[in-house]
């Protein structure tokens, strides 16, 4: 391979060479990969000295400015200012530990900034694109990072370029470069040199990486990769970073702000009214405001709320669904509508023809799989189709006009490419004909491949006597618009429409998938096919085929779980209106009615607004009928998931409030316009998705439920003791060790919580509904009113009654406030439903390990010697641990009694509880 690796040094060398100004076949000489691609050998050493084919990620801030970034926030400042108030006024040890925890806050935020980032960074390498190149005369589909300068690239309808390429072969290639040059409209290629100096988007010989196929089928010779090509050029187009902000944390952040504002004039005016009015000495009363402003702060929330994200992230791709976009989980858990395809995402995939008809006979086809054993048989009488003469050109054209393969290997029978396709080879095989040798026989000169939108396959064959003649399959309404006449043991004769439109809806109506054949002789010098010759019909009808694909069993569970949890399921599909029907029969998708993309071709905006509030079943769409769906749902007020799989689904997906994609079949162009992408293909990972959705969006609530009332409770009792002139039951130091180290622990449990024992059995969550509900400003205080009483009410009996010194007053205090804290998490366990339904209260391993942890830093903070210094604590005894013990449990049952009557208030039953509260 000298040539190879002379041609290596010289690209590298050669990177701003004019390819496009090149003869294609010269490009391909020079580059080392004559018609058989390059070897495995010469690719893998291309590879050690191009690199791998990427971009280099997105520049990231170092790791000082990352970490830099967590103090420019009001809240840290308000501390820094605090820190620098008690340093001037001599209270080094509470400067010491104001300091010390605004660093551990900032380095947990860091450190777990940098861990979800890194999980969201491992998701979306399971995204990594495939391309189809030829390599040592061998069609492989690899890893776009593999590919080297050399290879010989196929590009079709959906794949997204993954190299620079110069073309020597282009069907009807268009592609998409707006990335490249902000040119919407998808430019025709060819395979022509143009002048040198030739702008970007007028190279017509080019396909450039990153920029979309949006139509036909072309195949190039890989002239740059990675950093070397346009887009690796061009610095800005690397791809905004996904920042992990999502509009909820945004909005929690702003109120955040708000709340801290708010906290800068509270403070002020307790100050000036503990100064002036009760006369507190100055010092003494600066602390107190700053305990104030410290207590009411929620300074861990922001980081419980991106790990709450980042964790639903990753339960969501063990279950198959990988989020592309981090607000999705958001929407997820408040998607109404689910539309789903039909082939492959409800059904199976695994196709089998068990009908076959022509003018004359039906034959029923036997056998289930990929083997190609079973008979042919009308009635009870057994059918050899090769000796029909109809049969057989029938079976020649499903055998012909056909990519798949079908092979055996290890004894097993497989199929490689689309499955209609091979279950097309399987029922020829069984009928005794040998694909290679009718390949042999009658070679293809040209093809137009199948496409959701004309939704036919067309290919040209020649006989090498002189024949000539185009196969044709596809949707049967779209053949016999094309088709002019019938064949019969007796030839051709006039098509009879009305008889062939009764046998398909009785195929159909037994769920059969339905596909027509067709061919026309046409002019024995012919060489290439155009979609003009096709659509412009003449052809002769040989037969129809029936194909079942039964239903995934996950999937008829998965819509019933769907069902149940408030979301419509809507089945969108290209087969034939019987067929879906039967179909989303056996999947319990919609009532009998189904619309048809005719009949939605018809209505105006109200009008389809108005159907897709009563029916289920869309067939014979295109995807541009997607969109309109999607369109006439959102209209309705609806939140709306569609699946997708081809590039013409783009603009739905995009569309689509969560656009999930197929993993397997998807086009790259419609992963890039996706929200989600299944790994799986599965329906059922929809719902495990909606599922996780609403687990993390509760599990934030109840963040959010849990730390409020913990720090409002701790403002109310330190102005109550000002208001009243007594000394204060938290130290800033104090209320810090419960804002930053108790209540993180604790409701960072809450960020692991899986989702409650009802969270699908209950309607989807209102989207235009705000965070803090009408039940969550009633809780929020009711709790810190619980709290409040509990640990002032202690505070003051310690001192006032027991006259225990000030240190062993407030230990008892902090400690109550933290009792009522850790029993308060157990009733959040659920936010509404009684803590025993479906034993949740032992479900949740977060829960108690976060309570063990807890438990250890209070006996710690209680009475190890160096707490007693930082924190001014002081040992306290078994009476007071009863005390506290029997408040929080006090606190366990008063929430459970309101929960109680909060089911039973009018409209808020433990259902729908979750999604109006
Ligand atoms: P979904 O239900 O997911 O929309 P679908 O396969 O039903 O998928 P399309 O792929 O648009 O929808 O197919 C529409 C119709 O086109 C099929 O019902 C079939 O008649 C025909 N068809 C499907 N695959 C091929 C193919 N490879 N060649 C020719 N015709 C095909």
């Amino acid at each position: 391979m000298d040539d190879g690796r002379e041609a290596t040094t010289r690209t590298e060398g050669e990177t701003a060479r004019c390819w496009h100004a090149e003869p294609a076949d010269r490009v391909a000489e020079q580059l080392g990969s004559g018609g058989q691609g390059l070897d495995v050998e010469e690719a893998a050493a291309r590879l050690e000295s191009h690199g791998p084919n990427e971009l280099r990620p997105p520049e990231r801030a170092g790791p000082v400015v990352r970490f830099l970034r967590h103090f420019h926030n009001v809240l840290i400042y308000i501390l820094i200012a605090a820190a620098a108030g008690t340093a001037l006024l001599g209270h080094w040890v509470d400067t010491g530990v104001i300091l010390a925890v605004v660093l551990i806050n900032t380095l947990i935020g860091f450190f777990q900034e940098g861990k979800a980032e890194r999980a969201l960074d491992a998701i979306r390498q399971m995204l990594s694109p495939q391309a189809v190149v030829v390599r040592g005369g061998e069609r492989r589909e690899v890893d776009a990072a593999q590919i080297v300068p050399g290879d010989v690239v196929f590009l079709q309808a959906g794949d997204k370029v993954p190299a620079d390429l110069r073309l020597f072969n282009a069907k009807n290639l268009r592609i998409d470069e707006a990335v490249l040059t902000g040119e919407s409209v998808p430019v025709e290629k060819g395979t022509e040199a143009v002048d040198a100096a030739a702008d970007l988007g007028d190279r017509r010989g080019m396909a450039y990486s990153g920029t979309l196929v949006t139509f036909g089928r072309g195949l190039g010779v890989v002239v740059a990769t990675g950093t070397e090509t346009e887009v690796g050029r061009i610095s800005q187009m690397l791809g905004e970073v996904d920042s992990l902000q999502t509009p909820l944390i945004r909005q929690t952040e702003q109120f955040g702000r708000w709340l801290a504002a708010i906290i800068v004039v509270v403070a002020a005016f307790t100050f000036a009214f503990g100064y002036w009015v009760r006369s507190y000495p100055l010092d003494e009363m600066f602390l107190a405001a700053v305990s104030l402003a410290v207590s009411t702060i929620p300074e861990g929330l922001p980081a419980i709320l991106t790990i709450a994200l980042a964790i639903g992230v990753q339960k969501m791709a063990r279950r198959n669904a990988i989020i592309r976009r981090l607000p999705a989980v958001e929407t997820l858990g408040s998607v109404s509508t689910i539309c789903s395809d039909k082939t492959g995402t409800l059904t199976r995939n695994e196709m089998t023809v068990a009908t076959l008809v022509s003018r004359q006979r039906r034959v029923r086809v036997d056998g289930v799989g990929y083997a190609p054993h079973g008979g042919f048989c009308e009635g009870h009488e057994e059918v050899f189709p090769d000796r029909d003469p109809v049969f057989h050109q029938a079976l020649l054209c499903a055998l012909l006009c056909n990519d798949a393969e079908h092979f055996e290997r290890d004894g097993e029978w497989r199929l490689q490419g689309d499955p209609t396709e091979g279950s097309l080879v399987v029922a020829a095989r069984k009928a005794g004909y040998d694909p290679s040798a009718e390949t042999e026989r009658r070679p293809r000169l040209d093809v137009i491949p199948f496409e959701s939108d004309h939704k036919y396959m067309a290919t040209l064959h020649s006989d090498h006597h002189g024949w000539q003649g185009i196969f044709l399959k596809g949707s049967p309404e779209r053949l016999l618009e094309l088709c002019t006449h019938e064949q019969t043991a007796d030839g051709p004769q006039p098509l009879d429409r009305g008889w062939w439109e009764t046998a398909m809806d009785d195929v159909a109506a037994r769920g059969e998938r339905l596909l027509a054949l067709a061919m026309q002789e046409v002019d024995p010098h012919q060489q290439e096919l155009t979609y003009e010759q096709v659509e412009g019909g003449g052809f002769t009808l040989l037969g129809l085929v029936g194909i079942i694909d039964p239903p995934r069993e996950e999937a008829i569970a998965a819509v019933a779980r769907a069902q149940r949890a408030g979301i419509r399921v809507k089945m969108i599909t290209g087969d034939h209106l019987a067929t879906a029907r039967a179909i989303g029969q056996q999947l319990g998708i919609g009532q009998a009615e189904a619309v048809s993309g005719h009949e939605i071709d018809a209505m105006d905006g109200p009008t389809l607004q108005e159907t897709v509030r009563r029916v289920d079943i869309f067939a014979r769409t295109t995807p541009e009928h997607k969109l309109r769906l999607v369109q006439a749902l959102q209209a309705d007020g609806g939140i709306c998931a569609m699946t997708g799989d081809g590039v013409n689904d783009a603009p739905a997906l995009k569309r689509a409030d969560v656009g999930v994609a197929m993993g397997n079949k998807g086009t790259e162009a419609a992963k890039e316009a996706s929200e989600m992408v299944l790994a799986d293909d599965n329906f059922a990972s929809i719902t495990h998705a909606v599922e996780e959705g609403r687990a993390v969006y509760d599990n934030i609530r109840k963040a959010i439920l849990h730390m409020l009332p913990t720090n409002a409770g701790q403002s109310l009792t330190i102005m109550m003791a000002i208001l009243m002139g007594l000394a204060l039951p938290l130290t800033p130091v104090q209320v810090l060790w419960v804002n930053m180290v108790t209540s993180v622990t604790l409701a960072m449990a809450l960020a692991f919580e899986p989702g409650e024992p009802g969270v699908m059995e209950r309607p989807p969550r209102d989207p235009n509904a705000p965070l803090l509900s009408g039940f969550m400003l009633w809780r929020i205080p009711f709790v810190a009113l619980l709290l409040w009483l509990g640990t002032f009410g202690h505070f003051v009996w310690m001192e006032e009654v027991v006259g225990a010194s000030d240190e062993l007053a407030r230990t008892v205090a902090i400690n109550t406030l933290v009792a009522g804290q850790a029993f308060y998490l157990l009733n959040l366990r659920l936010i509404y439903d009684p803590i025993w339904r479906g034993w949740a209260l032992f479900r949740s391993r977060a829960m108690w390990i976060a309570i063990g942890v807890l438990i250890l830093l209070q006996l710690a903070f209680t009475y190890a010697p160096v707490m007693h210094t930082l924190f001014g604590t002081t040992p306290i005894g078994p009476e007071d641990w009863a005390r506290i013990l029997l408040f929080g449990l006090a606190v366990f049952v008063i929430v459970e009694l309101e929960k109680a009557v909060v089911r039973r208030l009018p409209g808020r039953q433990p259902a729908s509880a979750a999604t109006t509260g």
